[in-house]
């Protein structure tokens, strides 16, 4: 046990007491030695159950140092000390009026009481004063939110950084246009590299999410099944996105060569090849990038795929850059 709770536990304990303390007093000085009337004695005791009842609250906050509690337990320990001090001075007048035999045990105790709870209550109120630190969060406690929130993140959909279109956190490269997207481990939320194997903060396994590689199975059992030539195509490139999904790039290249092997429309055609070539751009093969577009160009003169666009960008030399470019 953290050594903190040392002094808090029996504190907190006393919480409890100290509420039951401010009830009893209450009732006895109305009821049994006369200091209140019984009109302000009653109104008294209805305040003073509801300040009870607030200094028995702080029990659990004070038991477990409850995290952003500590202001809150300050001013019940105020409340308590205050209180306390008007207690005992109504405890107090009440030795003038000369009660003797079973009254005097009763007062004495319970003048007693009250002068032990206001030090303890003060001397509790000192304590957590100082020890503001017992009721922050530790640093394990703050890395434990921090990595729940970036796990909160990476489970959200985001945006590619080239395309713009929504990706989810487990997904590897976009299904869109091939970028390579940040990876996150499972188990630590760590980010890991491309290339990584084993994440490098925490050493799991970066294997891809099970619900992917479902995907991909499912879409490649589908694709493999036979179905009118057209239906096959759409497949294909349907298992390319779940390809992609997973980060298997050059697989998705295949499956995409596969959906343009199974349709008769040049134009779907050039679609996919201008996929392609978007894929190899983003995962850095300008030049299988540029062949492809060039393809695309001659099977399309009407070039509705937008691969001469396409191949232009890809040419285009970057600012400041010159690796970029491309001689095709
Ligand atoms: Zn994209
Ligand atoms: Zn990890």
């Amino acid at each position: 046990m953290d050594k903190k709770f040392l002094l808090l536990r029996p504190l907190a304990v006393w919480m409890i007491f100290a509420g039951l303390l401010t009830l009893i007093t209450t009732v006895a000085v109305t009821f049994i030695f006369g200091v209140l009337s019984s009109i302000v004695g009653f109104i008294s005791l209805l305040f003073l159950v509801f300040l009870a009842a607030y200094e028995m609250a702080t029990f659990r906050s004070i038991w477990i140092a409850q995290v952003g509690e500590w202001a809150n337990i300050i001013k019940a320990l105020g409340v308590s000390v205050v209180v306390r001090a008007v207690l005992l001075s109504l405890t107090f007048s009440a030795y003038g009026d000369g009660f003797t035999g079973s009254d005097r045990v009763l007062l004495d105790a319970l003048f007693l009481l009250n002068v032990a709870s206001i030090l303890i209550e003060a001397g509790g109120l000192a304590f957590i004063f100082m020890k503001k630190q017992y009721f922050l969060p530790s640093q394990e406690e703050i890395d434990a939110v921090m990595r729940r929130l970036r796990a909160v993140g990476t489970t959200t959909v985001a945006e590619c950084p080239t395309c713009r279109q929504l990706v989810e956190a487990d997904w590897r490269c976009c299904p869109t246009c091939g970028t390579g997207l940040p990876k996150f481990c499972a188990s630590c939320k760590a980010e890991v590299g491309g290339e990584d194997v084993k994440c490098p903060k925490c050493g799991a396994d970066v294997v891809p999410t099970e619900a992917i590689e479902s995907l991909i199975r499912t879409m490649k059992e589908t694709a493999e099944q036979p179905a009118m030539p057209e239906t096959r195509s759409v497949r294909y490139a349907r298992y390319a996105e779940a390809l992609l999904k997973g980060g298997r790039v050059e697989e998705a290249i295949e499956a995409y060569r596969q959906a343009i092997h199974y349709t008769k429309f040049v134009r779907k055609q050039t679609n996919f090849l201008v996929k392609m070539a978007t894929i190899y751009k983003n995962t850095g093969k300008q030049k299988e990038a540029a062949e492809l577009l060039n393809a695309a160009i001659e099977l399309d003169s009407e070039d509705i795929a937008g691969a001469r666009k396409a191949l232009e960008d890809l040419m285009a030399p970057v600012a400041g850059d010159g690796t970029k470019t491309v001689k095709a």
